[in-house]
């Protein structure tokens, strides 16, 4: 079977059991698709007599003598000699007293290493950095997998235990792909494949073989997707009423006109709501840009059809905020709106009450809203607040609290193609590509050290034709006692520097009621500069607040930057933010040069990927994808577009998805 432990496989103990399941090892088919990161091609040694000093060099080579000393500090060392057809060389190994009953004359070497001078004999030997016996067993092994490692094993030990797996289980892999699929998208043999991932005969099997199993998860991954898709797309979702009498009332207290691009964007959300189809839909727009007002004239619509709505956003001072916002906009029009975060607890029972007796009403949350005890009994439709945060099992998760309902997720992240056609595969999508009149450029300025005084001196002047500033200091070494503690210094040096104006100081360590009433001092103009943690990263909306000052700005990534960056510029004054910092290392100063080119969120999302790399730019965990072993989502593109249709074929032809006999990854079928 493949899913036995591991443990139980010849060879390998609870020991190394241990050790493989550090990298995630658990089972004989773990192991099976544990895949070398990249080969050692032995096909081509050099031959020992064209050797060269100091370059690295791959020899096959048969020992003809091999001796062992120690030095005076008590390393071990072992000198041989060892030849090939072209000639001899010396070659030496330290610390590894044991090889001297291994390398006897005659045995067959591997040697991939470099000519070096001896630093205590002087004498120029071939120094290897790894070597392997050849004997029976792996004589053909030319082209040799390296894998992911972890302490406690080496290469050599992996080699073999996926050899005895290869060789007792490949054979029960069974290939459920349709021999339709097969053919259509021209995929190698899955046994076949496996084998060649791991020991290919030739480096060309590579990549047909690679492809093959990425297929796979990337069909897995879309099948999941559109499968729910298919299921939401045959319910009957609500057919809410767009126009009331309510809605008028709203739409005629909104203190501004909408956008153009708003007005788009809203109307695909009211046709979405109107039309017995349930809502699954992404609305994307840079920081700023008008999203929140969108998505609660939605709310509003939902309200006035006697449903209630809810929206969920990723952080409590967030989640305030928008309550605060949302009431102010919707209270006088009789709309009631309720909060409901993890600390605050007072107004609880009161809430739940209403929620579920199905009570009309607006619903602002943090992830506490997806707790089982909220109950809703009359839920149409819920908003997330900047999705990525969230991952798609949350969305599922959230759409099981009520029946049908619609769901509207808004990102302010720009999110490379690839990942729109992974992550959000199954969301329709809206876009708010223009931001509301009125607004002025950030203008952002490099601010060295020794510049500070005049910093100080502009932000002063600033701050007396009343101005408000933040202040943001980064996250130190994820500690967050370690960052409090850079906050307040900074704090007292902003005092000594300003004493005449108000500081104030908000952090993550801070109670929802602390942190609340401290952003409320600020809204209200009762604090002058704002030191925060880079808690305000997401969402605050403070548009007197004109200047941004990045501590450190070295140790922020791009996006976060960028997302600092639209907490500023929100009113019709100018703003300016200052990144202050030292940045040695080159991504740290190209993040820099980014952030002083461009203030558009999809340029710097793009350069934000070409310097972090995908792996990164959407930290996996966050995303909510699942660990693809063999697939990559930005490198595979292809992949994924054919990995798509193949989903879709699938389905349209009612194929019994049960029959490919794979877990269906965020899917309720599994
Ligand atoms: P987002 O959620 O996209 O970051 P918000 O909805 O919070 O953006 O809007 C940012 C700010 O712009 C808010 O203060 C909001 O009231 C204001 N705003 C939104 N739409 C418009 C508009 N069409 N005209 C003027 N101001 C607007
Ligand atoms: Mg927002």
């Amino acid at each position: 079977m493949l899913s036995t432990q591991i443990r139980y496989q010849k060879g390998v103990g609870p020991k190394l059991a241990s050790v493989l399941s550090k990298i995630g090892i658990e089972t004989i088919e773990d192991l099976l698709y544990h895949f070398p990161r990249e080969y050692e091609d032995r096909r081509n040694p050099v031959q020992v007599s064209k050797l060269e000093f100091g370059k690295d060099a791959l020899i096959r080579v048969e020992v003809v003598k091999v001796s062992a000393s120690r030095t005076k500090r008590n390393f071990s060392i072992t000198k041989g000699t060892v030849k090939d057809a072209s000639g001899s060389v010396r070659a030496i190994w330290f610390n590894q007293p044991y090889l001297i009953r291994i390398l006897k004359a005659g045995t067959l070497l591997c040697m991939y290493g470099k000519l070096e001078r001896d630093p205590y004999s002087g004498e120029v030997l071939f120094n290897p950095r790894d070597h392997e016996v050849i004997n029976n067993s792996n004589s053909s092994d030319l082209i040799v997998p390296k894998y992911p490692l972890t302490e406690g094993i080496t290469q050599r030990m992996m080699r073999r235990i996926v050899k005895v797996a290869l060789n007792e289980k490949l054979n029960t892999v069974v290939d459920t792909m349709p021999k339709s699929i097969k053919e259509k998208f021209r995929l190698e043999d899955l046994q076949w494949s496996i084998l060649s991932l791991h020991f290919p005969s030739d480096l060309k099997h590579v990549q047909p073989a690679r492809r093959r199993l990425a297929f796979d998860e990337l069909l897995r991954f879309q099948l999941g997707l559109m499968y729910n898709r298919k299921k939401l797309d045959e319910s009957k979702g609500i057919r809410f009423k767009i126009e009331s009498e309510l809605v008028n009332m709203f739409r005629g207290r909104l203190p501004f006109k909408f956008t153009g691009a708003q007005k788009r964007a809203l109307d695909e959300i009211l046709a979405d709501m109107g039309s017995s189809r349930v809502m699954n839909r992404l609305l994307q727009g840079d920081v700023g840009c008008g999203k929140t007002v969108v998505a609660l004239y939605s709310m509003v619509v939902a309200v006035a059809n006697g449903y209630q709505a809810a929206i969920m956003a990723p952080t409590e001072i967030l989640a305030n905020q928008h309550y605060k916002k949302i009431k102010s906009l919707v209270d006088d029009i009789g709309i009631e709106v309720a909060l409901l975060t993890g600390s605050e607890k007072a107004s609880r029972k009161g809430v739940f009450k209403k929620l579920k007796e199905g009570v009309p009403l607006i619903l602002v949350g943090t992830h506490a809203l997806m707790e089982e005890k909220v109950e809703f009994g009359r839920l149409g439709l819920v908003v997330i607040d900047e999705q990525h945060r969230f991952g798609v099992e949350q969305r599922l998760k959230l759409r099981e609290k009520g029946r049908d309902i619609d769901l509207l997720v808004m990102t302010a992240t720009p999110i490379p193609r690839t990942l729109a056609l992974t992550l959000y595969g199954d969301l329709d999508r809206s876009i708010i590509n223009e931001m509301p009149p009125g607004r002025t450029r950030t203008m952002t300025r490099f601010v060295r050290e020794q510049e500070r005084e005049k910093l100080y001196d502009f932000i002063g002047g600033q701050v007396k034709i009343g101005r408000q500033v933040y202040v943001v200091c980064p996250l130190v070494e994820e500690s967050e006692k370690l960052d409090l503690k850079a906050a307040e210094d900074e704090v007292k040096s902003l005092g000594k520097v300003f004493p005449q104006f108000k500081i104030g100081l908000v952090h993550g360590r801070m109670k929802g009621e602390q942190k609340d009433r401290i952003m409320s001092d600020f809204l209200a103009g009762n604090v002058n500069i704002l030191v925060s943690t880079t808690i305000i990263e997401v969402g605050i909306d403070v548009p007197n607040s004109t200047i941004m000052v990045i501590e450190h700005c070295e140790r922020f990534g791009l996006s976060q930057l960028h997302q600092l960056r639209g907490r500023i510029g929100r009113g019709q004054e100018q703003s300016y933010c200052f990144l202050v910092g030292n940045p040695l290392s080159d991504t740290a100063r190209a993040r820099i040069e980014a952030m002083l080119r461009t203030t558009d969120g999809f340029s710097i999302a793009e350069a934000d990927l070409k310097l972090r790399g995908p792996g990164e730019f959407f930290g996996t965990s966050q995303s909510g994808l699942p660990n693809f072993r063999v697939a990559d989502i930005i490198r595979d593109e292809d992949i994924i577009r054919q990995a798509r249709e193949a989903a879709s074929l699938l389905l349209q032809n009612d194929f019994d998805i049960s029959d490919l006999n794979i877990k269906l990854w965020g899917s309720k079928l599994e």
